[in-house]
């Protein structure tokens, strides 16, 4: 029976079983962090032959160039080759970088604001500038609009992508929208994959700004959780295709391939908007870290090698997955006391409580030791209009502690629910 069939009397036994659970789950003085999606230690354990990679022998790349040296701007061509497949970029108009993407986003952002883009008539500072938000979305990119005075505006975000009606409308009104930002695979938090046609009209719809630009965050690219491992689109042909090949900024890194704090991260655009960034980036460094490139070069050896990696991974974390869905299921599924996201890859699960609730139940949460990312992080501003959802990133604790933990949040939820509907 579902919570709002409940009688009063009912409501008030269920609370009277959720609050003894909770002091009992209090009692237990658990500590345990669902907050961020990190690799796990047995995640970070398959790659490290990097440690010993590439071995002092090793200096040079295939061309002979010597990687401990100054140089190389775009990154190493062995890295690019291996990505260029993943990410459907070609080699040519694909950049690896230093440690993480979220940098090359902050720059691109920053060198827009300062510089213009190369279809800008002036910077993008010198006058007010908003980014649509899918959402629920990922709170760092939230964070660097709001770092850079960006207004957001947000979008809802469905399984296949934005509210198309929405953001061609709005694009097409207001030349101070410069951007969107996107994760269109196994998107953070909800596990969205965009469809090609979705894709198709993001590419070739008409914006009011000449320099409108997709933020593509192909994070989760290769990050797949079941035997359907759904391909890259080439997001840059179609821009292309669509007469606006200067439209897709792409981005990815290795963070959740190999080490998360030492990967290597990728640009991929036009070549018109490669040859921008390089510019600008050649003023800032004198190179990436070469080295880092070779030894993943090494490692990862070809666009398979990566691919069977990501097959190592999810064997670690689909059973975690699996372990929130059957928990979820079993504890809030008859009561129909919240909904999920079912992601076929990715690092989350998107969880949406009754509205109205999601700040308590994060709050019952921590007093009970188990920390979840703050409620409405997945929305501009910290603001989730409806206060109803909260984000699961079960990759890093170990099965037993996503158990204790999932459990403990169906009983913060179940009590939220009990004292709100018993409120009214
Ligand atoms: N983009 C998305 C969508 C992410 O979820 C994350 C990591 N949580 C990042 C980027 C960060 O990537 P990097 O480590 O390359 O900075």
């Amino acid at each position: 029976m579902s919570l709002s069939d409940l009688s009063r009397e009912q409501l008030a036994d269920l609370q009277s079983q959720q609050r003894a659970a909770y002091d009992e789950l209090v009692g237990k003085g658990l500590k345990l962090d669902l907050t961020r999606g990190k690799p796990s230690p047995a995640q970070l354990d398959l790659s490290n032959a990097l440690l010993a990679l590439p071995g002092e022998e090793t200096t040079t790349d295939a061309a002979g160039t010597d990687v401990r040296n100054y140089g190389g701007t775009q990154g190493l061509p062995e890295i690019r080759e291996i990505f260029s497949p993943l990410l459907k970029v070609p080699v040519e108009q694909l950049v690896a970088g230093d440690n993480a993407s979220l940098a090359i986003m902050h720059d691109t952002i920053v060198y827009a604001l300062l510089k213009g883009t190369i279809d800008s008539e002036r910077p993008w500072g010198g006058g007010p500038v908003k980014f649509l938000c899918p959402t629920p979305g990922y709170d760092r990119h939230f964070a660097l609009c709001e770092q850079f005075g960006i207004e957001m505006i947000p979008v809802d975000l469905g399984p296949d992508g934005p509210d198309l009606e929405a953001v061609t409308r709005l694009v097409a009104d207001d030349a101070d929208i410069k951007g969107i930002w996107i994760v269109p695979t196994y998107a953070n938090p909800t596990g969205a994959v965009y469809s090609e046609e979705v894709t198709r009209t993001l590419v070739t719809m008409p914006t009011a700004a000449p320099d409108f630009r997709m933020f593509w965050d192909n994070a989760y690219a290769v990050h797949h959780l079941t035997d359907e491992e759904t391909p890259a689109i080439d997001v840059l042909a179609l821009a292309a295709e669509a007469g606006y090949p200067n439209r897709v900024f792409v981005f990815a890194s290795t963070s959740k391939i190999t080490f998360a704090g030492s990967g290597v991260s990728f640009f991929g655009s036009s070549r018109a908007n490669v040859d921008w960034y390089l510019k600008h980036l050649s003023k800032r460094t004198i190179g990436p870290d070469k080295v880092n490139h070779l030894r993943h070069a090494r490692y990862l050896k070809s666009p398979d090698g990566v691919r069977e990696l990501m097959r190592k991974h999810r064997e670690i974390i689909s059973p975690k997955f699996a372990l929130v869905e059957s928990i979820l299921s079993e504890r809030l599924g008859d009561l129909e006391a919240a909904s999920w996201t079912h992601p076929h890859g990715g690092y989350f699960i998107s969880l949406d409580v009754m509205e109205g609730t999601a700040t308590r139940v994060v709050e019952l949460a921590k007093q009970a030791g188990i920390v979840m990312t703050g409620a409405g992080s997945a929305f501009p501003y910290g603001r989730d209009p409806q206060d109803r959802n909260i984000r699961i990133a079960p990759t890093f604790p170990a099965p037993a502690e996503v158990s204790a933990a999932i459990d403990g949040l169906a009983t913060c939820v179940l009590l939220a629910a009990t004292e709100k509907l018993l409120a009214c």
